[in-house]
């Protein structure tokens, strides 16, 4: 499409980007079948295209409003309506540069900010968040049943095997994963272990994912420069490689040497480490994981950030397959079940909307258990699931 972008933002490296991004839309709407919001709310401007023009518009100087603002804060970044598009729109980094341009300009509810702030401070913090889970956990018992269910039960850490062999691999710990599933780390790491693997745990705090799903673009540098940092002695001493057992964390780090570009120290360390990063399915899948029929019937529940950012589609299910698991067939498996960051947090209704849509299709073929490679799926479909969801490395830890 035609761009008309004020010559001083054509000047900057967003103004830049965002043009090069415009130009590439043939505005043909393909993508809005994929759109979980779209497909929900059936509203042009709560799609990718309409939101792609309204972008467009505020960025050629048109009048914005909180309107705008809820029509970007509806987008769960799922990004569907990239995997959709015949053209190779780059619809995050679009609407990226379009929230933080919109937040200049439209100035938060206060109660919105208190939130935002609220979550930006307790969410990255394990130390905080540990802290909240476990005063929740206290009071949970006087709390009424549609409550209860948001307050996840304590889980065991697992034994961490000690590192005895010289192919050596990162597990970066993340955030939240520690306190709300501590045991699936481990459980990787006694995968390796028994295939001559030693997993070494790296506990660096939040990979920037959740303030960068904020719009809070000097905190997520933060944490991104904090990430870099503690990594960097392991890089240069040539660790093989880096994991990430969440796969939306795997995301971010993916984008680590765009959202620094303007730090190029850190952006070139970011490019080498986002070339060491592997969601773990790229590991196990070359491990003699071969199994018998067990006969145990699992639905897969694919995250965006697995499908849609690392292009891992079918990945899992085969590596599931081959140790034995009956893979069942899902329906609408590529739309989005609502957790996505804090959106299930901001957008509880649209996010509760989809959560139990994904539920219906996973529960369908009548599994005996769901799996998923993310903490904040895993997290958000356990709240209403009538069927365990677990992460899939836990299936592998009979083989
Ligand atoms: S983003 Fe892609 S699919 Fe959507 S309207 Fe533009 S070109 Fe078409
Ligand atoms: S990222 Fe997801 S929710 Fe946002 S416009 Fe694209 S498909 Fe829709």
């Amino acid at each position: 499409m035609q761009t008309w972008l004020p010559a001083d933002f054509m000047q900057t490296p967003e103004g830049k980007e965002a043009d090069a991004i415009l130009r590439s839309c043939v505005h043909c709407g393909f993508c809005n079948a994929a759109c979980p919001t779209y497909t929900l709310l059936g509203n042009e401007l709560d799609g990718p295209r309409g939101r792609i023009y309204q972008i467009k518009g505020m960025l050629e100087g048109q009048a914005v409003t909180r309107q705008t603002q809820s029509h970007l804060d509806r987008c769960l970044t799922c990004r569907a309506c990239e995997t959709a598009c015949p053209s190779g729109v780059q619809y995050a980094k679009l609407v990226d540069i379009g929230r933080s341009e919109l937040e200049k300009r439209v100035p938060r509810s206060i109660p919105q900010r208190l939130i935002r702030s609220a979550l930006c401070w307790l969410i990255p913090s394990t130390g905080r968040f540990r802290l909240m889970l476990k005063l929740a956990r206290i009071v949970r018992p006087l709390m009424p049943s549609t409550l209860k269910r948001y307050i996840p039960a304590s889980k065991p850490t697992g034994i961490w095997p000690q590192a005895r062999h010289s192919r050596r691999m990162l597990i970066l710990a993340g955030c939240v994963q520690p306190v709300l599933e501590p045991g699936i780390d481990s459980t990787l790491a006694r995968l390796l272990d028994r295939h001559g693997i030693s997993a070494i745990p790296v506990h660096s705090g939040c990979c920037g994912a959740v303030s960068h799903h904020l719009t809070a673009t000097e905190q997520t540098r933060t944490h991104i420069k904090i990430t870099i940092d503690t990594l960097w002695p392991y890089i240069e001493n040539g660790i093989e490689a880096i994991i990430m057992t969440a796969s939306g964390c795997g995301a971010m780090l993916q984008e680590y040497s765009h959202l620094l570009h303007e730090d190029p120290e850190h952006s070139m360390k970011a490019a080498k480490l986002t070339a060491l990063c592997r969601d773990p399915v790229q590991i196990v899948e070359n491990l003699p994981i071969d199994s018998e029929d067990n006969g145990l019937r699992v639905a897969f529940q694919a995250p965006c950030s697995l499908v849609n950012a690392l292009k891992l589609e079918g990945r899992v299910e085969a590596v599931l397959k081959r140790a034995g698991y009956q893979l069942l067939p899902v329906n609408e498996s590529a739309l989005c079940c609502g957790s996505a960051g804090t959106y299930s947090i901001l957008q509880p209704k649209l996010a509760t909307e989809l959560r139990e849509r994904k539920l219906r299709n996973l529960q369908v073929p009548q599994p005996e258990i769901i799996a998923t490679a993310n903490i904040g799926c895993l997290t958000h479909l356990n709240i209403t699931s009538k069927v365990p969801v677990v992460h899939w490395l836990s299936l592998l830890e009979i083989n």
